[in-house]
């Protein structure tokens, strides 16, 4: 059986559990450690049973929860060179952790797991999603933080079981927000966030290719609302004569900002 349980999504902290035969692993830390343990918990999901911590990118909503947690669960800890570099340089790893490089030329291998790193454009050096593939042949795609689809994106997300994609902003709400101008400019680039608009068209051409699990997730706070980011996937499915629910074609969920989501089964 493999799972997948987003513990937390949001500009305030993103953190995504997958869980297989032999143990589990995060993608990213960005509460507290007591905060994600809290939310573990909720989910039963036992903090001795991880093989290791991924690292998207290092900003702090990736991140904050590191330092206390590797302390404590010493796991190794998997990122590109230069995120690992920028966690080591800001003082957001404890000096005896075990990084492991991971990118897009060089894959990991865990029990249970395989994981490849897919390149996502970001305003920072080496960031990334993951493609986590586990022994039971389930394949779960963890893709946030990017203003543009990475490349090969459909190729390589297709055949997909579960998909969590970044519905970041909603552009009218985004460019009438009180943000400053540099901010919107920032995160309306090429190397911002995803928008609804450009995740729908996403959800939509995957469903096309046979996803049928999507959940939304890093949904900004100020610009934003979770009824939206739905309705503008939703719309796209319906449009194409997809039925969207539980048990239907198409499963389309928004993760919460501050606690953990279901956990998925399959
Ligand atoms: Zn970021
Ligand atoms: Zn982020």
């Amino acid at each position: 059986m493999t799972s997948i349980c987003s513990l937390y999504s949001g500009s305030s902290g993103n953190s995504t559990y997958i869980g297989g035969e032999s143990g589990g692993i995060l993608v990213d830390m960005g509460k507290s450690c007591r905060q994600t343990l809290q939310q573990m918990a909720r989910r039963e999901i036992d903090p001795a049973g991880l093989l290791g911590v991924f690292i998207t990118h290092e900003h702090i909503d990736h991140v904050r929860g590191l330092k206390v947690f590797l302390k404590n669960r010493p796991v190794p800890l998997y990122a590109s060179p230069a995120t690992a570099a920028a966690l080591r340089q800001k003082d957001a790893l404890p000096p005896e952790v075990e990084v492991r490089y991971i990118d897009e030329s060089c894959p990991a291998r865990l029990p249970g797991f395989s994981v490849e790193a897919m390149a996502t454009s970001h305003d920072c050096e080496g960031s990334q999603g993951y493609i986590v593939t586990t022994d039971e042949g389930r394949k779960i795609t963890v893709a946030t933080d990017m203003g543009v689809l990475p490349d090969r994106f459909y190729e390589r997300v297709e055949g997909s079981d579960a998909v969590l994609i970044e519905s970041n902003y909603d552009e009218d709400m985004l460019r009438a927000c009180g943000y400053p101008y540099y901010l919107k400019r920032r995160i309306i680039s090429e190397s911002g966030h995803l928008s609804n608009d450009c995740c729908a068209d996403a959800v939509e051409e995957l469903t096309r290719r046979g996803v049928s699990r999507f959940l939304l997730a890093h949904l900004s706070i100020n610009s934003n609302f979770p009824g939206l980011a739905f309705e503008t996937s939703a719309a796209k499915l319906r449009q194409m004569g997809a039925l969207v629910g539980a048990g239907q074609d198409v499963m389309l969920e928004v993760m919460p900002r501050d606690e953990a989501s279901l956990l998925w089964a399959f």
